[in-house]
């Protein structure tokens, strides 16, 4: 058997794996390479195999750096299955559709850079490719063994780390031996708000493992539904805004479920709430249908709250006229909006009109990278660029950590321990990670494994 890394070796985004046993040719995810835009373009508009020789595709879940160049894999004359859970499917659906937006705006930003000589930049993929590919995705459940070739079979598992995300069992038939190969996915953590904790899995000769937090520690989600009383609580008293930007997937349904519990109990104040992200009201659509998919907290309350993402004096907003109006109301509120780093959508309105007034509140909640909106919030510049204006920071920033969806060093451990407890695991590599976060995982992982944990680099091969 034959593994070739194609993305997120060494670096956490582009999630791409080869693996040829026999004659088969199987894809691991298709994601996108993330960050820097002219260098991204270059490593995402190629790939590393004939997208046309591959037999099937494995989509572990619906997060752009995993399932975001599936339609350039369409556009080069990949015809065959994509498969992946129920849930990833419809959360696909709706992210890749979204991506043509992302993809237009981008080759309109290089375009712009784009020298006399050099061709005209158009997107990465046009919206055919999109609808190609959704069509090739074949939704399956978790816990089945299903049998994609003779020499095949693969099952899913709950991943725990966003709706419908998976860790895969492969289980290749290999010159009359079964050959075991675990991948990961991106890896959940235990007790997260609304998703079961991560499936163990028995032992395996292969793994694949994610290591994007291989080197932290997070803090427990419970204290971030404290923190968010406490905020939502000082906003009523001073008829202040909350303004809170979250991911439309996940991030947002979270925040939702947290104020929708603190409601029942009879915490929350009276205080209107508002979602204000078309993507978000989509993918929260979505979860009302895999209510059977979350957690044991969750199921229990669905007998006396029949929908954890609706309560009293939460409007969902649509429009771009009600989503304006919002800018212009008096009173304490909470408005939930997307991006999640601020660098674009309908929370750049809500900034604006909100960052100089010392009552209120910006809420950022989780990792902002570098060079973005987000994390010049989070370092409390006094001066923020909005669109082309110059706005003074005088509103309070919270940041609240603790709901960050990939595992910590001790889930790891917690996760690996299982994995090897029953018939062990062979050969390791860890991928999605900076080297310094996989170093730190392999030191862990080492004592799980047959032999010492490999780092892999971009395009390496290793014959297993
Ligand atoms: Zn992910």
């Amino acid at each position: 058997m034959k593994i070739t890394f194609c993305g997120a070796a060494g670096e956490v985004t582009g999630s791409q794996h080869l693996i040829e046993c026999g004659k088969l040719k199987v894809l691991l995810d298709c994601g996108l390479f993330q960050g820097h835009r002219a260098e991204s373009r270059r490593k995402n508009e190629t790939f590393f195999h004939r997208p046309s020789d591959l037999d099937a595709v494995i989509l572990s879940h619906a997060h752009i750096d995993h399932c975001g160049n599936l339609p350039g894999l369409y556009r080069e004359g990949y015809r065959g299955p994509v498969i992946c859970t129920d849930a990833t499917a419809d959360v696909a659906d709706v992210m890749l559709q979204d991506s043509i937006h992302i993809q237009v705006e981008d080759a309109r930003h290089l375009e712009k850079k784009r020298t006399t000589n050099q061709p005209r930049i158009e997107p990465l993929y046009t919206e055919k490719d999109v609808r190609g590919i959704i069509r090739q995705l074949e939704p399956q459940s978790y816990g089945q063994w299903i049998s994609l070739f003779a020499d095949l079979r693969i099952r899913f598992r709950d991943a725990g780390h966003i709706l419908g995300s998976a860790i895969t069992e492969l289980e290749f038939q290999e010159k009359g031996e079964t050959r075991r190969l675990v991948f990961t996915g991106d890896l959940g953590r235990r007790g997260l708000p609304l998703l079961r904790d991560p499936e163990i899995v028995p032992g395996c000769d292969i793994l694949i493992s994610e290591s994007t937090y291989g080197n932290r520690v997070h803090e427990p989600p419970a204290n971030l539904k404290a923190e968010l009383l406490r905020i939502v609580q000082h906003a009523v008293a001073t008829g202040g805004k909350v303004v809170i930007p979250a991911f439309s997937l996940g991030r947002t349904q979270q925040i939702v479920f947290f104020l929708n519990q603190m409601q029942l109990a009879g915490e929350l104040p009276a205080v209107p709430v508002f979602v204000d992200s078309p993507l978000s009201n989509r993918l929260t659509s979505i979860f009302r249908r895999y209510t059977e998919l979350f957690d044991e907290e969750v199921q229990s309350s669905l007998h006396t709250d029949a929908d954890p993402f609706s309560f009293h004096g939460l409007t969902y907003i649509a429009s771009q006229e009600e989503s304006m109006k919002l800018n212009y109301r008096k009173g304490a509120c909470v408005i939930i909006a997307a991006s999640g780093m601020c660098e674009s959508g309908r929370v750049l309105h809500h900034l604006k009109h909100s960052v100089e007034d010392p009552n209120n509140m910006i809420v950022i909640i989780g990792f902002q990278a570098e060079h973005t909106l987000g994390r010049r919030i989070v370092d409390r510049q006094p001066y923020l660029k909005i669109y082309d204006r110059q706005y003074t920071l005088r509103a309070k920033v919270e940041i609240l950590n603790g709901l960050s969806g990939h595992a910590d060093v001790n889930d790891f451990k917690w996760w690996y321990e299982g994995l090897a407890s029953q018939t062990g695991v062979g050969q390791a590599f860890l991928v999605h990670g900076e080297p310094a976060a996989s170093q730190a995982l392999a030191g862990v992982l080492k004592d799980y494994c047959d032999e010492e944990p490999v780092l892999p680099k971009l395009h390496e091969t290793f014959e297993v």
